[in-house]
């Protein structure tokens, strides 16, 4: 065997990993390595499903519309996020995009948009915006994809809201108090509202079953709450202490 060269591509794939795993390729993903990147026979690349850490895998067949890889070495744990989903309201599709991007690289576990009472968002394309969870993972070195939830209304989410699992309402009326994150081992999830903010009997409902929290003195748009959020959380509960 000659030198181990360099990895450029690191590529999420629907398969089983393990040593000497052979790994079929998409139409997509073979024009992606051969097309794109111009990789060959005998190149690495970096692959991940999401369950089996990373791995380093070498082209052993290249063509136009499809190829093989072969794993060859475990090279990181698998790695998954704390339990934390983040719910929000979506808004314009490039907004909505950053969201999703943002989330699965801060490490939310599950996406979940959803429809407010003043929620005005084009429609929503969840495979699209599954899609851009896999390549922010794919981006960030992460082995853990987020799914994206199809969107829910919140009122029947509220409805139904898993046992044990704490809300951490992102409420806009708060802006300047010092209302903080309470430390609360267990699940969470983080809710942030539309451009319009949430309604009086939303408010109600959700600082009844919720612990209300301030992002600091100035109204956020909804793409920074969801970023400044997921920042507070993962640095009060999250993992960004431990290694
Ligand atoms: N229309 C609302 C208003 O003028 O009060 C602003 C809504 S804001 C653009 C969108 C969402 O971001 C809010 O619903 C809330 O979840 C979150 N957010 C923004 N700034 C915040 C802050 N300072 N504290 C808590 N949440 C905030």
């Amino acid at each position: 065997m000659g030198p181990m060269k360099a990895v450029k591509v690191r590529l999420y794939v629907e398969h089983p990993l393990g040593a000497g795993q052979s790994v079929p390729l998409s139409r997509a993903q073979a024009h992606y390595l051969f097309g794109v990147m111009r990789l060959g026979v005998g190149d690495a690349v970096a692959v991940f499903n999401g369950q089996d850490g990373a791995w380093r895998a070498e082209i052993v067949e290249a063509g136009k519309k499809a190829g093989v890889l072969q794993c060859v070495s475990a090279s990181a744990p698998q790695r998954d996020p704390p339990d934390l989903w983040l719910m929000f309201a979506p808004i314009k599709k490039a907004r909505t995009d950053f969201i999703v991007e943002k989330a699965a690289e801060m490490g939310a576990a599950r996406i979940v948009p959803v429809q407010t009472a003043f929620t005005n968002a084009e429609r929503i394309r969840r495979d699209r915006l599954q899609a851009h969870a896999v390549e922010a993972t794919e981006q960030c070195g992460g082995t853990f994809v987020p799914e994206v939830a199809e969107i829910a209304r919140l009122d029947r989410m509220l409805d139904a809201w898993p046992d044990g699992r704490h809300l951490m309402f992102c409420d806009e009326m708060l802006a300047g108090a010092a209302q903080g994150l309470p430390k609360l081992p267990g699940p969470w999830a983080i809710l942030i509202g539309p451009e319009g903010g949430f309604s009086e009997a939303e408010r109600a409902r959700l600082r009844g079953m919720g612990h209300a929290v301030s992002l600091g003195p100035r109204i956020l748009r909804a793409d920074t709450a969801a970023v400044a959020a997921l920042t507070l959380w993962q640095t009060t509960l999250g993992d960004w202490g431990s290694a």
